[in-house]
Parts: structure tokens; sequence; C-alpha cells
């Protein structure tokens, strides 16, 4: 963990990003439409081992190089905790479907009441709606070429 944002327009872009893929970029796109800088936060837990994340990190760097307002780090603790130590004052998520819309208002309710931090939730575009990053690594393991739906 890296990041030293203090600017107050600074959101967290949390998630497995198991891989990063366009919809994932659309709403960092879209986002630095509202803040100065975006930390894309590559959770890892028991599931994902610290070396899987940060080999994702590695690779979301690489798609932003010479972006200074996009950070990328790696974290293992509460978003909000994170959000915290990097002075974010906003946790920036996607949602596509109804699925996707309770649980982001289950987590945003939970973030707000854990620390007050306020969570701003974009509409994916609806040619990006169907992505998925498991769809994606579906695809993959079947052979076919993923590389139209990452950046
Ligand atoms: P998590 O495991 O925390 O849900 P993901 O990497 O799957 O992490 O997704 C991170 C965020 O990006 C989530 O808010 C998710 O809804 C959003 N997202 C994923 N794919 C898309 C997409 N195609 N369009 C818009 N938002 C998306």
């Amino acid at each position: 963990m890296t990041a030293t944002s203090t600017g107050s327009r600074t959101a967290v872009f949390p998630g497995s990003f198991n891989p990063f893929t366009l919809g994932h970029a659309d709403i960092v796109e879209r986002g630095l439409k509202m803040f100065d800088k975006i930390v894309i936060a590559v959770g890892c837990n028991i599931n994902k081992p610290r070396g899987d994340a940060e080999a994702a990190a590695e690779a979301i760097r690489r798609i932003y190089r010479g972006r200074p307002e996009i950070e990328v780090v790696v974290y293992s603790s509460l978003t909000v905790r994170l959000a915290e130590e990097v002075g974010a004052g906003f946790i920036l998520r996607g949602v596509r479907t109804v699925k996707d819309f309770e649980y982001e208002r289950e987590l945003a309710s939970v973030n707000m009441q854990l620390s007050g931090i306020e969570s701003v939730i974009l509409f994916s575009r609806p040619e990006l709606a169907a992505l998925s990053s498991s769809m994606v690594r579906e695809l993959a393991a079947y052979g076919e070429d993923v590389t139209p739906f990452l950046p």
C-alpha cells in the first residue's frame, strides 16, 4: 500500500478485478469526471492471496502508466479503513443489474454506518452491462480470445 492522496475529491474504487475489464475501466474514466484522483484498490483475502492481488495490481498499473490521477494499491483491510488511510472521501462502485444493485446498496449502507463515507454508484454503460470478470474467466478457460473485453 503506497497511496498518499490527500485531496477531498479522491475516491477509492475497490474490487477483485480478476481480471480488470472494460467495464471497470469505463467506471474509472467516468469517475474521473467527478474526482481528481481515483485509487483502484485490489482486495486480497483468504480466497485471493496477496501474490495474486499484487499481480492483478501490476497489470492494472501498466494500463494506467503515465496517468498520475490513477493509483493502484493492494489492500486487505476494510475498504473504509483504506479510504481513511489514503484520504479518500468517497467509494466508487458500478452497478449492472438489480442483483448488483441490492449488493451495492448493502455495502454502501454498511460503509456509511462504519465511517460516514459516501458511496458513489455509476450505472454501467448498456453495452458493458453483461460484462463481468467471471464471464471473462469462463471464456478464457474454454480457450476463447478475451482481449476484446479487456482494456
Ligand atoms: P467485487 O468482487 O468487489 O464485486 P469486481 O471486481 O467484480 O469486485 O467489481 C468491482 C466493481 O466494478 C463493482 O462495483 C462491480 O459492480 C463493478 N463492475 C464490474 N463489472 C462492471 C461493468 N461491466 N460495468 C459497470 N460496473 C462493473
